[in-house]
C-alpha cells in the first residue's frame, strides 16, 4: 500500500490513507530505533516494505521530479493542506530527502529515549539560519520589545556573519561568550528577552567544546532551548540531544557527506522544546514546523540528487569517524612534539582545555571493534607555529599531499588558515573575541593513511 494507491472517493478517505501509511513509518521508526547505530545509518527507514513501493529498489531511489502527481483532487486537497504524509512539490518535501532526515533524526536521538525530527537544507548556514530566524520572531504578547541571544564566539565564519548581521539588519541582541567552558558568563548574559543559547562544539576553527549538560540546565532553568552546532562531531562522536541540547545544527557538506560531493544542512530537534515565544506546534515538534512552514517559505531545500549523496555517505560514518579520528590524535600528536609548533589544538589532546569535558561527553556509538565504550573527538585540529603568520603560509604553501582549501570533514586532508580566509570578513576585532590567532592553520585529517599525512607536515614544516 503507498499513500498514492487509490482509495474510495472523497478527503476523509485520502486522511484515513494518510494515517495507515503514517502508521507503517511509526512502526518502521521504532523498529529501527531497536538496531545498532550502523544499521540505521545503512537502512534508516528504508526498508522491504519501502522497497516494494519502489520497484523492488534496494537503494533508496534518486526522487528528481519537482513534484508528485495526484490521484484526484480530494488526494490534492489533503496532501496540500498537510492531512495526510504526502510530498506534493520538492521544496517542501520529497521521498529522497525524506529518508535522509529520518535516518538523521535516528542517528542524532541513538541510545537516548530522546524522539527527534529532521529538517534537510540546501547548506549548512541555510539550516543555522532557518533554526535561528524562527527564534528569533517578533513577540505578539511584548510589542516593541527586541529580542536577544547568547552565543559562543568560538564558531564557524559564517554562522559569525549572519550573527552579525541579524544585529546590524534588525537590532537583534548578540551576546559573545568569549570563553564558552565559562559558565558564569552564560549566565550573566541571559535576560527576560533571551530566546536561546546556541554553541559550536567542537568549533570551527578553534576546535573548543562545550559543556553542554551544565548550559542545558542553563538554558532549561530559563525556559530557553539550546542549540548545538555539532558538524565536526557528527552523531558518531557525539550526540548533544542525548546529553540535553535542544537543537542539534549540521552541515551536512563536511564529514557527514566526507566525498564532497553535496553541500547542505539539517536541523534535527527533538519533540517538545523549551520556547519563550512560539506556538504549540513548533514546542511539539520544532524540526517538522520548520519544514512545513519557514523551509517551503524561504525556500533553501535541498535536491534529492544530494540527498541520495548524503544517504550514501552517512551508511560509514561510525567506522569513518572512528579510524579518521584515531588517525587525527596520531597527527596532533606529531605536532605537538614537533619544536616549530607553538600550540595544537585537539580535544583528545591531554593538553586541550576542553579534555576533561570532551572526554566525559563524546562517545563512539556503539564502542570501538570489540564493543568496548571508546572516545572519539572527530577529525579536526588547528595549531599556531612560533613564527606566526608568515611561517603559517610558508608551510600551507609547501604542502603536496594535503589540499589547501576552504573545507573540512573531507575524505582529503585539508588545511586551510581561516585568518585569511573563513574568518577574513569578520575582521581582527571579531576574530579577537572569536580566538581566531592570525597564523592559526586548521587541519581537517581525511581518510589517508596518517603516516603519509604526518609526512607531508614533517617536509612542510622542515
Ligand atoms: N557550521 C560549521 C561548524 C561549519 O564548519 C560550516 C561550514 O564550514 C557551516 C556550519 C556552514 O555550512 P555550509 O558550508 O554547508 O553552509
Amino acid at each position: 500500500m503507498s499513500d498514492t494507491d487509490p482509495v474510495a472517493p472523497g478527503l476523509e478517505a485520502w486522511i484515513a490513507r494518510g494515517r495507515e501509511v503514517a502508521g507503517r513509518e511509526d512502526r518502521a521508526r521504532a523498529t529501527a530505533r531497536r538496531r545498532r547505530f550502523d544499521t540505521i545509518a545503512v537502512h534508516g527507514l528504508y526498508d522491504h516494505l519501502a522497497a516494494a513501493d519502489n520497484q523492488g529498489a534496494i537503494i533508496e531511489p534518486a526522487y528528481l521530479a519537482p513534484a508528485q502527481h495526484f490521484v484526484d483532487s480530494d488526494h490534492l486537497e489533503a496532501a496540500l493542506g498537510y492531512l495526510m504524509p504526502a510530498w506534493g512539490y520538492t521544496r517542501i518535501a520529497n521521498p529522497t530527502t525524506h529518508y535522509l532526515e529520518e535516518t538523521l533524526a535516528l542517528l542524532e536521538a541513538y541510545g537516548t529515549d530522546v524522539t527527534a525530527s529532521c529538517v534537510v537544507t540546501s547548506s549548512g548556514m541555510a539550516a543555522v539560519h532557518l533554526a535561528t530566524n524562527a527564534l528569533l520572531a517578533a513577540d505578539p504578547a511584548r510589542p516593541g520589545s527586541t529580542p536577544n541571544f547568547v552565543t559562543s564566539a568560538k564558531c564557524y565564519g559564517g554562522t559569525f556573519m549572519l550573527f552579525l548581521r541579524y544585529a546590524s539588519e534588525r537590532g537583534i541582541g548578540v551576546r559573545w561568550i568569549a570563553d564558552p567552558l565559562d559558565a558564569d558568563a552564560w549566565a550573566e548574559a541571559i535576560d527576560g528577552d533571551t530566546r536561546f543559547l546556541y554553541a559550536e562544539t567542537p568549533s570551527n576553527p578553534a576546535v573548543a567544546v562545550v559543556d553542554i549538560p551544565s548550559l542545558a540546565d542553563l538554558a532549561h532553568a530559563h525556559g530557553l532551548p539550546l542549540l548545538v552546532d555539532s558538524t565536526v562531531a557528527t552523531p558518531a562522536c557525539l550526540r548533544p540531544l542525548g546529553l540535553g541540547a535542544d537543537i542539534v545544527l549540521h552541515s551536512l557538506s563536511k564529514a557527514i557527506g566526507s566525498s564532497g560531493l553535496a553541500i547542505a544542512g539539517a536541523v534535527t530537534a527533538r519533540h517538545g522544546i523549551p520556547l519563550r515565544v512560539g506556538s504549540e506546534e513548533e514546542r511539539a515538534d520544532f524540526a517538522t514546523q520548520l519544514k512545513l512552514l519557514p523551509s517551503r517559505d524561504f525556500g533553501a531545500s535541498l535536491s534529492p540528487a544530494s540527498a541520495l549523496n548524503l544517504l550514501s555517505d552517512l551508511r560509514t560514518l561510525r567506522t569513518r569517524m572512528d579510524v579518521w579520528s584515531r588517525s587525527t590524535l596520531a597527527v596532533a600528536e606529531f605536532l605537538e612534539a614537533h619544536s616549530a609548533v607553538k600550540q595544537v589544538w585537539y580535544p583528545g589532546l591531554a593538553s586541550h582545555p576542553g579534555h576533561a569535558v570532551a572526554a566525559r561527553d563524546f562517545a563512539l556509538a556503539d564502542g570501538d571493534a570489540e564493543g568496548r565504550p571508546a572516545v572519539r573527538y572527530g577529525t579536526l585540529l588547528s595549531f599556531t607555529l612560533h613564527a606566526g603568520l608568515p611561517a603559517a603560509r610558508r608551510l600551507f604553501d609547501g604542502l603536496e599531499l594535503i589540499f589547501r582549501a576552504t573545507d573540512l570533514g573531507r575524505v582529503k586532508s585539508v588545511a586551510a588558515i581561516p585568518s585569511i580566509s573563513t574568518h577574513q570578513q569578520q575582521g581582527e576585532a571579531g576574530r579577537a573575541i572569536a580566538d581566531v590567532d592570525a597564523g592559526l592553520i586548521r587541519l581537517s585529517v581525511g581518510g589517508e593513511h596518517p603516516a603519509d599525512v604526518i609526512a607531508d607536515l614533517a617536509q612542510a614544516l622542515d
